[in-house]
């Protein structure tokens, strides 16, 4: 994309009603604008972004063997009726009405409706047990909607639901996704630690809050620093076989973790003093097992090994997509503007044109943006080197290729690294070898 053609509003007033960075930064790098409160358009760079965000969650949910599908945002209040939420959900329910008098809701969350077409389909153990998971987005009618993206009301989120025929296989699902969930936030370059949650009548152990560590996060944290040197990408975890999974459940659950609702003093007091970590986090993901509490309540039965009917158990499993985006920020950014991971960048690179109309720079500016133009944001306006060097850092590609007059003419650029701030000077091979574009 060239710059001078981009639409990519940013903003050099620091918006007054933004009260914490990433709320900032998006909107002055041009990524989102508020259309209503709580509710944004998503301007084409931080389009680019969620959907990096989506691929990564989705290529790691289908790495478990998760099926997507969509469902739609809309829902009939008969469904949440026969679960008995319809009237326990309170007023973060948005209840909207058709022409003919028929009650209807933006969905919050969807385990009724998953519940519904998953009974209507499934009959056989034979078929268990069966993920599935959706991208959407969903409204929620939050009192406060604040932080921007962080807190909205419509925001977009991937929920997963898994089905089984015993606790046994359940607690195997519930696994498989929790080392799904640290292999996203990890491709997605950021620490997220999951931590203990409330199982609230269920009981037992099986909910955890995956927390992004951030000084705005809105849950105090105390946790174990060996979780954060694990490398879950490379551990190598059997999603087949239970002793496997179990193994890697200890490990994590083996070390101390908890937000401040749920900290226990005792516990902590026995993690080594050099390894305990305390601040705060943002809450990114939640997985929770609940039994046979949506399928038992709606009436949905699948037939057993021994011929009796048994109502699956379920777990539910989120990942607030575009609160990451805020979340990463927070977690990634300086005084200048963001620091993307290259994971989820809009671009992988900046080409800075230092003196459009000159001929060694516009031929050398050119050669490279051709080679991924896709890719790159080429900053090809009239504009003087200051203003570039301060929107690249702003919008934070993770990589600035600087063209000037004298380097151009021996075919030589200079590389920024954003997060280091480290200069070399190269050539355009070396550039893009660099960059990862060959
Ligand atoms: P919170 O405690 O932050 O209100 P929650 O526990 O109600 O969140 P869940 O029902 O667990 O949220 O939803 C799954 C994920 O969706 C959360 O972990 C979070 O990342 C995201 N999420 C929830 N509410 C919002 C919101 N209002 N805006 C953006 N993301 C949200
Ligand atoms: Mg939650």
């Amino acid at each position: 994309m060239r710059l001078s053609k981009a639409f990519q509003p940013t903003l050099k007033e620091v918006p007054s009603e933004a009260q914490i960075a990433s709320h900032r930064l998006m909107l002055r790098a041009g990524l989102i604008r508020q259309t209503s409160s709580g509710i944004y358009a998503w301007l084409p760079a931080g389009l680019r972004v969620l959907r990096n965000i989506e691929n990564i969650v989705r290529e790691e949910q289908d790495a478990i063997g998760a099926q997507e599908l969509l469902m739609p945002t809309l829902q009939s209040a008969e469904l949440w009726k026969r679960s008995g939420r319809y009237d326990a959900y309170g007023p973060e329910m948005l209840r909207i009405q058709d022409r003919h008098g028929r009650d209807l809701l933006y969905g919050p969350t969807n385990e009724e409706m998953i519940t519904d077409i998953f009974g209507a389909a499934i009959k056989s153990y034979k078929d268990l047990p069966k993920a599935l998971y959706h991208i959407q987005w969903k409204f929620r009618d939050e009192v406060r909607p604040r932080f921007g993206v962080m807190r909205g009301r419509e925001f977009l989120m991937k929920d997963a639901y898994s089905f089984d025929v015993s606790y046994e296989d359940a607690v195997a699902s519930y696994r498989r996704m929790m080392l799904s969930y640290l292999r996203i936030f990890q491709r997605l370059g950021v620490r997220a630690v999951p931590m203990v949650a409330d199982t609230g009548p269920i009981g037992g152990d099986l909910s955890h809050e995956f927390l992004v560590l951030a000084p705005t996060g809105e849950s105090g944290v105390f946790f174990d620093s060996a979780l954060e040197e694990q490398d879950w990408l490379s551990r190598p975890v059997d999603c087949d076989d239970h002793a496997s999974l179990e193994e890697f459940f200890q490990t994590v659950t083996g070390h101390y973790a908890a937000t401040d609702e749920k900290h226990d003093e005792a516990a902590w007091a026995e993690v080594p003093e050099t390894r305990r970590r305390e601040g705060r986090g943002i809450e990114v993901g939640h997985i929770f097992y609940f039994g046979t509490k949506y399928t038992a309540s709606m009436g949905v039965e699948v037939v057993g090994p021994d011929g009796a009917k048994l109502a699956p158990h379920m777990g539910s499993y989120g990942v607030g997509v575009s609160r990451l985006m805020g979340a990463i920020i927070e977690a990634s950014h300086d005084e200048g503007g963001i620091i993307w991971p290259d994971s989820v960048a809009p671009y992988r690179a900046a080409i800075l044109n230092l003196r459009p109309g000159d001929e060694a720079c516009d031929r050398l500016c050119a050669e490279i943006y051709e080679r991924d133009s896709s890719n790159l944001m080429y900053d090809d306006r009239d504009e003087r080197a200051g203003v570039k060097f301060n929107d690249a850092d702003l919008m934070g590609h993770p990589w600035q290729v600087v063209v000037g007059p004298r380097g151009a003419k021996n075919g030589l650029v200079e590389l920024k690294r954003r997060a280091t701030g480290e200069r070399v000077e190269v050539t355009v091979e070396d550039a893009l070898k660099r960059i990862g574009i060959v």
